[in-house]
């Protein structure tokens, strides 16, 4: 979700906001000027408004409920299908993500609660103008509050339905299948959506059903590289045959080193083994296209900040530390040896080779 930023942060969790998500306010917003002129649109942007904190509401349903059971939220990244609140982790027991789910639809339907205490009528003409300032304001926010929650409990991934239908499946079959059915009734759906936005010449429900689409199977393979990386060591993925540098090499006997081996990360070790940094091709072929001499040391472009793990670590660290964007973590004994290392080529090999 490289597509989206900050907007600051509330009750813990960072608040973005995803560029489509403003491609939905501009069509409402123009649908809303082109009918109605200038105090349609300016009505059509407060209900948006409206809109956009009834959806931030929703996600701070599942935030809370999650932090119920010990869980974070980082960031809260705001989509056209209702936004994504990315937990720190998963709740382990299948019933907690079932609550956890839950929150966020509940949140709506305490707000058109809210709102019918408060007079909002329910016509059923409003469903059909819902894109208008016809039916009012309250009227209007009372209904996309129930099909926020009505549409968020569709059996199918990405929407909190397809956890709550997920977590079930969990009770009967293992996670990785369970999610892959999930996953395939949320692509069922998008497709259906799809058609339907074609059909009915809807934009937004075309904009949904792709959204929906690479949602599901986005997480469908999160699940899976997850579950490997749960069972494989730090020893099992590094790669122990490698060609390492001193500190007295130069830039030119790196380009070498580049030439005759396969490797794109060069570990730089002292005389006692101990890793001192990376040299990377990228760096490397950055500098020789510079103005620096290869005459100078290797060492003084080696990023030297890279994590150490040891053997007998789990690769769940060793992915965060790639995340964050290290070259390769250095997996080194008790003594501080370095004894192999681990980049996202090799745990990528990896994958395909335990991941189904
Ligand atoms: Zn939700």
């Amino acid at each position: 979700m490289t597509w989206s930023f900050s907007l600051g942060r509330i009750l813990g969790s960072e608040l973005r906001v995803h560029v489509t998500f403003f491609l939905l306010l501009a069509w409402v917003g123009f649908a809303a000027y082109s009918s109605g002129g200038l105090p349609a649109a300016v009505e059509n942007l407060i209900f948006v408004l409206a809109l956009f904190a009834c959806v931030v509401a929703h996600e701070f349903g599942h935030a809370l409920m999650a932090r119920r059971y010990g869980i974070k939220t980082p960031d809260i990244t705001l989509l056209p299908i209702g936004g994504l609140a990315r937990l720190e982790r998963m709740p382990e027991k299948p019933m907690q993500e079932v609550w956890v789910a839950l929150a966020g639809p509940a949140v709506n339907i305490v707000i058109w609660l809210i709102l019918v205490v408060l007079g909002a009528g329910m016509p059923l003409e409003t469903m059909a103008q819902i894109d208008s300032t016809g039916p009012g304001l309250m009227n209007r926010l009372a209904y996309l509050n129930l099909l926020l929650a009505a549409f968020n409990m569709i059996p199918a991934f990405p929407m909190d339905g397809g956890r709550v239908f997920r977590a079930l499946l969990c009770l009967k079959m293992d996670r990785v299948k369970a999610t892959r059915v999930a996953a395939l009734a949320g692509q069922i759906v998008a497709v259906a959506f799809g058609f339907w936005g074609l059909s009915v010449g809807n934009p937004i429900l075309v904009l949904i059903a792709v959204f929906v689409f690479v949602a599901a199977n986005s997480e469908s393979h999160d699940v899976a590289m997850r579950s490997v990386v749960r069972r494989v060591l730090a020893r099992d993925a590094m790669i122990t045959e490698f060609h390492a540098l001193s500190p007295t090499d130069t830039l030119a006997t790196a380009a070498q080193a580049v030439i005759h081996t396969t490797q794109h990360e060069f570990p730089v070790l002292d005389s006692a083994g101990a890793l001192l940094g990376f040299v990377t091709r990228d760096r490397l072929f950055t500098a020789l296209t510079g103005d620096i001499p290869r005459s100078d040391p290797a060492t003084s472009i080696m990023v030297t900040d890279i994590p150490q793990v040891q053997l007998a670590c789990g690769l769940e660290t060793v992915l965060d530390g790639l995340h964050k964007g290290a070259p390769a973590i250095a997996v080194c004994t008790q003594a501080g040896n370095m004894v192999g290392y681990i980049t996202r080529e090799n745990i990528g090999e990896l994958m395909v080779i335990q991941g189904r």
